[in-house]
């Protein structure tokens, strides 16, 4: 259970209700279920009679754009804050410049992450939970909000979209009773998931297929890398790798799947993901980054070369492991 302390989320409750000044983070890079927790919560709190600031250092991705309140979401919130509240940021670094900005901790932290320290005066951490879309919607009722359509509507694209369309190994019950809790407050999950999930643009497609040609499979490891001439190839104006890395986790032979995508600060954006059993967020830390156990990530500084060499170096003990077969007890 995230609520170690009943008497934490009665605070959290009772801060939330006297705050003057509302600010509403998620991380850097943002995902459809850090969009749907933003305007989640953020709904949640307008419908309540608040006025929260909804921020992210990066701009809302064209996908998630259909989500009423994705135009209030800003960048460089401005003025002074008395209740700040993190949503599925897993470190400090992930705030980006909004973080920073702050110049303090998060009041309260929301989140699922296996990598998170706990860097709120205030953290509901559940591992346990697909997303933390689905931390949020368990959580509005104990914090005093309302959950309008247009907040389950969000909330449910972060839980479809974190959980794959239901399909990652970490889908409970749990996580498909909360989401007919949010079709029931009026998310439409054939909407969310076509548009969240499914629909891409040509030019992420096209982007697939530069990465698909530069694709290779050792050892049960698969891996591709996206150079910049690539993107540029496939004319994506996007910041990542379009998803390829679900598509790489469709090839059998694979027990770990990696993407190299190059930037242009010198950084190479890295995702791992993993079949159960296998724990890539350790090794994603290595590398400055984190995440969970079948799914991580990190900003690697470095050429794409070298990064790819030291990940690859560094993860391909993981997929051997895997396969040895344990001795008879
Ligand atoms: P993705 O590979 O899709 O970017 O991220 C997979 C998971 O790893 C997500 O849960 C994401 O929050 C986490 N993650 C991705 N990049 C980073 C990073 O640079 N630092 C940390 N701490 N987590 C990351
Ligand atoms: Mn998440």
């Amino acid at each position: 259970m995230p609520i170690q302390n009943p008497a934490d989320l009665d605070l959290a409750r009772a801060r939330l209700a006297a705050a003057q000044r509302l600010l509403v983070i998620t991380h850097i890079a943002p995902d459809g279920d850090a969009i749907g927790s933003l305007l989640g919560l953020g709904l949640a709190l307008r419908a309540a009679g608040h006025a929260p600031v909804l921020a992210c250092a990066d701009p809302v991705p064209e996908v998630f754009r259909f989500l009423a309140g994705a135009d209030t979401i800003t960048a460089a919130p401005e003025g002074d804050f008395d209740y700040a509240v993190a949503l599925d940021v897993s470190d400090p670094a992930r705030m980006g410049a909004v973080g920073a900005a702050l110049g303090r901790p998060p009041d309260l932290v929301l989140d699922h992450h296996l990598t998170n320290p706990g860097f709120g005066a205030l953290n509901f951490i559940d591992v346990a939970a697909a997303s933390t879309a689905e931390l949020v919607t368990e959580l509005l009722p104990a914090l005093g909000l309302p959950l309008p359509n247009e907040a389950a509507q969000a909330l449910l694209t972060g839980v479809v979209s974190d959980t794959l369309g239901f399909r990652t190994s970490n889908t409970t019950p749990k996580t498909l009773g909360l989401a007919q809790t949010l079709m029931q407050a009026g998310g439409e999950l054939s909407r969310v998931y076509d548009l969240a999930l499914f629909k891409r643009s040509y030019s992420a497609v096209r982007l697939w297929a530069e990465g698909l040609s530069r694709m290779q499979l050792k050892h049960h490891l698969i891996w591709a890398r996206l150079p910049l001439e690539a993107r540029k190839a496939a004319g994506f104006q996007g910041i990542g790798d379009a998803d390829l890395i679900n598509l790489l986790t469709s090839v059998r032979e694979a027990d770990i799947a990696l993407i190299f995508v190059e930037r242009a600060d010198g950084k190479v954006k890295v995702s791992w993901r993993s079949v159960a059993g296998i724990n890539v967020a350790e090794v994603a830390a290595q590398f400055g980054g984190g995440g969970h156990a079948q799914a991580a990530g990190a900003e690697v500084a470095g050429t794409l070369d070298d990064v790819e060499a030291q990940v690859l170096a560094a993860t391909r003990p993981l997929a051997k492991a895997a396969r040895t077969p344990t001795p008879a007890a």
